[in-house]
């Protein structure tokens, strides 16, 4: 089949939920896919933060295929090694005790839900999240998410979902009644435009949920495993969430999700409470003992830290030099977003698509911004090949 046959094929098919670029991808390496004819395009998308060690990554795939040859499911009927490994990395390198696997985000943050739920008292049940989040597709992550638009045509929606003002710690203070159990919120918000949360704010959040007796559950589910140039984002923040939720980068592309806690909490679950028939699959575990085996070598994360610096900077001279496209850059490590002035905002799709076509793959993130989000394993070099081309596009416009 040739590349335009796949593409009408694909779409006359497929339940049409997605807005899809028009390529076949059939390869990737590092920071580089292939599409079906052939042509390449350098990555700051990482299929969602999700290959943050970049496609193919030689040892993971060899975790794979090793692990696929030995035992690729079993239930959570028995014990595993792979799991069992990547639960020990995982406990040892945060503030948590306890895990339960899963294999997806979405899922990770319903665990998270029902945990707080059943940890607390019958009648506290409610979960305040912030405008703007985004925390998943399923009805009760939809419920939590923070924006209208997931929202609509799929009320009524499950109970006990509020939303605080972003930003704004008096409103969320207000917004606590004998009703709420605890507070959700992603430290930097991904999907909502990159935009992370003032340290203070998430502190007085912390000090908030203390006071009153609530969880505090972090959406980690972008922003976590090595993102933002730490391991997990709350690290730098000088904030302790009690429950932590975990997806995306975890395997490198396999489907994996994880909840944290801590031992007190964790305890409100007994056998029977929750489950998942794939949730740590072995295969899947083993990629993903693999991508903490490699970010926590010495030096990775600081190189993350040190690319982040490098990308922002050059993204923030482009807003300099292009003001009236451009306002400013925000965000942690190597997730930038490039924010549009306002009326620029609805070139934002047109010049995602400028750079597709230019071998530049990135999104439109929260309606407000150009979102960066390349494989950490990222070069300088890579780094100014999107500049210059944004610079030249900018120069377009
Ligand atoms: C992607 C994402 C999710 C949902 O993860 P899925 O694996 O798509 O279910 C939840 N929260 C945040 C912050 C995300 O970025």
């Amino acid at each position: 089949m040739k590349n335009s046959e796949i593409m009408a094929k694909s779409a006359s098919l497929f339940i049409n939920t997605y807005g899809r670029f028009p390529a076949v991808i059939t390869k990737g390496s590092g920071c580089r896919l292939t599409d079906a004819t052939g042509k390449e395009y350098l990555d700051f998308l990482s299929g969602i933060a999700v290959c943050s060690l970049g496609h193919c990554y030689p040892p993971v795939s060899e975790a794979i295929c090793e692990q696929a040859k030995k035992l690729v499911h079993v239930s959570n009927l028995f014990h595993t090694i792979p799991q069992t490994e990547l639960a020990e990395l995982l406990i040892h390198n945060s503030f948590a005790d306890r895990i339960f696997m899963c294999n997806s985000g979405a899922e990770a943050n319903e665990a998270a839900i029902k945990l707080a739920r059943k940890y607390s008292a019958k009648e506290r049940y409610e979960v305040i999240s912030l405008q703007g989040s985004f925390h998943g597709r399923t009805l009760a992550t939809v419920a939590a998410t923070g924006q209208e638009k997931f929202h609509q045509g799929f009320e009524p929606l499950p109970a006990g979902f509020i939303h605080a003002p972003f930003g704004e710690i008096n409103s969320l203070k207000e917004m606590i009644s004998e009703k709420t159990c605890a507070v959700l919120c992603e430290p930097l918000q991904g999907e909502g435009g990159v935009r992370p949360l003032p340290k203070e704010y998430l502190q007085a959040i912390r000090k908030i949920c203390d006071d009153n007796n609530l969880l505090l559950i972090f959406d980690e589910i972008q922003v976590g495993l090595g993102r933002t140039g730490t391991l997990f984002a709350y690290e730098q923040f000088g904030v302790v969430p009690d429950i932590m939720t975990l997806a995306k980068a975890l395997a490198n592309g396999l489907p994996i999700g994880a909840m944290l806690t801590t031992e007190k909490i964790a305890a409100a679950f007994a056998p029977g409470n929750h489950a998942s028939t794939f949730g740590g699959n072995p295969v899947a575990c083993a990629a993903a003992v693999v991508v903490l085996q490699t970010m926590l070598a010495d030096g990775f994360l600081d190189g993350v830290k040190a690319k982040g610096n490098y990308l922002a900077t050059k993204l923030g001279d482009l807003a300099v030099k292009y003001p009236k496209i451009a306002t400013k850059v925000r965000g942690m490590g190597l997730i930038q977003g490039l924010l549009l002035s306002p009326g620029m905002i609805p070139e934002g799709p047109k010049m995602i698509n400028m750079l597709f076509e230019r071998g530049i793959l990135a999104n439109f993130a929260g309606n407000k911004a150009l979102r960066f989000i390349p494989p950490l394993i990222i070069s300088n070099d890579d780094i100014d090949q999107l500049i210059t081309t944004l610079d030249k596009l900018f120069a377009e416009f």
